[in-house]
């Protein structure tokens, strides 16, 4: 099964991609943690992104779609995965349509994580003493919100009209969360089998 996962910063998108790569036995693939792989290597890439990532902006689609390209090239991800921070532009939809299309494959759902802004906001705070992520910091964070409610919002409703959305509700422990998460996905597993 190939899954997305999407929501706001803060809503636990990484933290429950990982138990439904486990479920689908395929990669938790975060473009989020890519890029910081690269930051903390200091390629080239990292190097670009850095920059983008600090602000709480998003980094190029060309760039984006390349990285993601180049991973969900590998074997690994030939025929279940998770993506988790990805799409989040329209173009990026468009290049994953067409990459997916071009295997005969699409996506089978998509996970949204909903939890109100003034939580996602106290989580990431709260998380930022051990995160030490340069993006965690409140007015960042407060851009990151904004930016994800004008380009990536609008994505999720468009996956909705295709059937495609399985919306749950992010509040809640870390078990509560996962159980509905779980549930949700078992569900659509069961009615595609
Ligand atoms: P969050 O969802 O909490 O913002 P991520 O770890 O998913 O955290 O992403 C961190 C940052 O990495 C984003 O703010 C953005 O700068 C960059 N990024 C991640 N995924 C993408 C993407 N699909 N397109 C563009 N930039 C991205």
């Amino acid at each position: 099964m190939r899954l997305l996962i999407m929501g706001p910063p803060g809503a636990g998108k990484g933290t429950h991609a990982g138990a439904l790569a486990a479920l689908v036995d395929g990669p938790h693939i975060s473009t989020g943690d890519l890029f910081r792989d690269h930051v903390g290597r200091r390629t080239e890439l990292g190097r670009l992104a850095e920059k983008y990532i600090s602000a709480g902006e998003y980094v190029p689609d060309a760039v984006t779609d390349d990285m993601v390209r180049d991973r969900l090239g590998r074997p690994d991800a030939a025929r279940a995965f998770v993506l988790d921070g990805y799409p989040r532009t329209g173009t990026q939809v468009a290049t994953l349509d067409a990459l997916l299309d071009a295997r005969g494959a699409a996506v089978d759902a998509v996970v949204e994580l909903t939890v109100p802004d003034d939580e996602l906001v106290a989580r990431i705070l709260r998380r930022s003493a051990v995160s030490g992520r340069s993006d965690d910091t409140e007015d960042v964070v407060r851009h990151r919100l904004a930016v994800y409610a004008d380009q990536t919002a609008p994505l999720v409703r468009a996956y909705g009209e295709r059937g495609l959305l399985l919306r749950v509700d992010g509040t809640g422990t870390m078990d509560d969360v996962r159980r509905r998460v779980e549930g949700a996905v078992a569900a659509i597993a069961g009615a595609t089998a």
